[in-house]
């Protein structure tokens, strides 16, 4: 996966692709998809959610730019992947997830592999978590447009990253909050599930 999928297809950053390297794909997938674990594409996790594919996931936390001091808000914790990743990229992950079933998979993934850097919270993660604000980055792991709250709650000189557009019709956005001001860049198309409001019980 690391060879072949990453490292051919651009990815450079060392610690990110260390970091792929260590964590267990395998144990954050269903029973029923453990074969397919490292396959070069999204897998189904239930409740009609995704684990995004090992590049995008890789992608997604080079472009970040993370040096391991920093804060970082997940918003879509799904089966905790690509928050394992995170948790040996910075200081300390902190991840909000709708829908309660994938955020107690969550826990007990990131339980088992004993990463303790990391605080889960079942919660719409549009209000993003004023109480732990500022973040240094913002990464957003489902499709929409960017929520006020999150740009509040960005740290100047702090990054917010999201696949923005409608209808499975995303591209990676990414912006850089500078002296008040938002500096907005653009990546590659992609596809997410959407951002939706409120908790799933
Ligand atoms: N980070 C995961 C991606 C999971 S898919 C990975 O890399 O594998 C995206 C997740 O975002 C889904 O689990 C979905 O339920 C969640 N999600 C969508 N809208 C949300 C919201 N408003 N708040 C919190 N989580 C949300």
């Amino acid at each position: 996966m690391v060879e072949q999928q990453l490292r051919a297809r651009g990815i450079s950053d060392s610690r990110v692709l260390q970091a792929m390297l260590e964590i267990p794909r395998h144990l954050f997938v269903p029973e029923a998809m453990k074969a397919q674990a490292y396959r070069d594409s999204a897998l189904p996790i239930g409740e009609g959610q995704t684990i995004s594919q090992p590049w995008m996931v890789a992608r997604m936390c080079e472009l970040l730019c993370l040096q391991g001091h920093e804060r970082v808000l997940e918003i879509g914790t799904g089966c905790g992947y690509h928050t394992a990743i995170l948790a040996r990229l910075c200081a300390r992950v902190y991840s909000i997830e709708r829908i309660r079933n994938l955020h107690q998979q969550a826990r007990q993934h990131l339980r088992s592999l004993h990463i303790g850097n990391v605080i889960l919270q079942c919660a719409d993660g549009c209000h993003g978590l004023p109480g732990f604000a500022p973040f240094d980055a913002i990464i957003v792991t489902a499709g929409g447009h960017y929520a006020p709250a999150w740009i509040e709650q960005l740290a100047e000189g702090g990054i917010l990253l999201i696949p923005e557009g409608e209808n499975g019709l995303h591209q990676l956005v990414s912006y850089r909050k500078k002296q008040g001001t938002l500096v907005r860049t653009t990546y590659e198309a992609c596809s997410f599930v959407p951002l939706r409001s409120g908790v799933q019980s």
